[in-house]
């Protein structure tokens, strides 16, 4: 099998400093150069220059890789790990026989992009994982996400006064079905603070797709997601899922308007009033997709410190928990090793509990920690501020 190497011109710019292993999180669980950022770019030159084949080891080695993009910001070259890793999974994704990874394609083709698969396939999860045990961390799918009746979303909320601006909110496709209470606070937060909030209909932004390698299925759900997201006039579009966010904003046009988060949005604009410190000591894990993306990964910070008794550092704090979207699903293994050396580390910050912006990295810390210990932004605010949940 030949890798395409007009699709993957980034090859020749690495010049194996070395810059990037220190902060691959699979490179520290595993010690392996084929499991570093170097390692797997050496792997993919030799099969594009056709002086190795792509052989179970060699593509073991690439599929291990979790997309949490920490090596793109150390990278003097500028390469990026995201696009190269998507542009080889799109070419060798039919043609491996791999099974977890053509099951992940049946699954973002055929369940993710449809709400009502996707709710029976959830549903169907929540009643047999206490059991299987299939979803991050130690434990099984926290009990706050299991079968229970989901509020609907209005799909517009108005200010009480003057509205100081129009914004529309993402719901997205799992965090919408796991997370659908964070959308409501998220709303009325924003109400609240004087925003003219749309909600449109639930959908997939195409992140999963894309680092899946289904790169026209990821470019296609981003493109519907843009449609939805500004078919009215709005100042913001809000997404409150680090992931999505980035994605949306590489497939963003330049007369889009600009992407942010909740916790954002308010730390920049004003209108948030805390009332009351949660206590105890919190980490704030900022999500990898907005710390190695264009996405603001400070701004928000003060407001969520405003909210708590107290803020701690996490020690590499930039450092990957391993759900990494489906990889949590696809590569359990790793993923629990990379969870168990991010949860030794919240121990170390001596933290009560966390704070985490990114579906996928909260369900992880409510496994480890459990719900009550891992907080959405949101929830801080909205719980600082005295709104109730829905
Ligand atoms: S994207 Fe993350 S896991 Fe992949 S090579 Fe870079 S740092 Fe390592
Ligand atoms: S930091 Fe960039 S240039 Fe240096 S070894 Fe890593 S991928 Fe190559």
């Amino acid at each position: 099998m030949k890798i395409d190497a007009v699709m993957i011109p980034a090859l020749k710019d690495c010049v194996h400093c070395g810059l990037c292993l220190p902060e691959c999180p699979t490179y520290h669980a595993t010690g392996r150069e084929a499991e570093s950022p170097r390692g797997r770019i050496a792997a993919l030159r030799g099969v594009v220059e056709e002086r190795s084949s792509v052989s179970d080891a060699i593509h073991d080695g690439l599929e291990s890789c979790l997309v949490c993009r920490a090596c793109e910001s150390a990278c003097p070259s500028g390469i990026s790990m995201e696009n190269l890793m998507a542009r080889y999974r799109e070419q060798t994704r039919n043609v491996r026989g791999d099974f977890s990874a053509s099951l992940e394609s049946w699954l973002l083709s055929y369940v993710i992009s449809h709400p009502r698969r996707l709710n029976a396939c959830l549903n169907l999860v929540r009643i047999l994982s206490p059991g299987l045990r299939i979803f991050p961390g130690n434990e099984d799918l926290p009990a706050r996400h299991r079968l229970r009746p989901q509020p609907p979303v209005p799909q517009l909320l108005e200010p009480s006064g003057q509205a100081r601006g129009t914004v529309s909110i993402l719901r997205g496709c799992v965090a919408d079905r796991l997370f659908r209470e964070e959308t409501h606070l998220a709303a009325r937060l924003l109400a609240r603070a004087g925003w003219r909030v749309l909600v449109p209909a639930a959908g997939c932004c195409g992140a999963l797709h894309h680092h899946a390698g289904l790169v026209e299925a990821g470019q296609r759900h981003a493109s519907l997601r843009w449609k939805d997201l500004s078919a009215a006039e709005v100042d913001y579009v809000v997404v409150d899922s680090a992931g999505c966010g980035s994605h949306l904003l590489g497939q963003r046009d330049s007369d889009s308007p600009p992407i942010t988060d909740t916790v954002t949005l308010l730390a920049h604009e004003g209108g948030f009033v805390a009332k009351s410190r949660l206590p105890g000591r919190w980490a704030i894990s900022v999500p990898c997709h907005q710390q190695h993306s264009d996405l603001d990964s400070t701004t928000g910070i003060s407001i969520i410190e405003s909210c708590v008794e107290e803020r701690v550092e996490l020690p590499a704090q930039d450092h990957c928990c391993g759900a990494a979207g489906m990889y949590l699903l696809r590569r359990r293994k790793l993923s629990r090793k990379i969870g168990k050396m991010a949860h030794e580390r919240f121990e170390k910050s001596d933290a009560d509990a966390i704070v985490s912006g990114n579906p996928g990295c909260l369900l992880r810390w409510e496994g480890l920690l459990g719900s009550s210990r891992a907080k959405h932004p949101v929830q801080i605010l909205a719980q600082s501020s005295g709104l109730t949940p829905i």
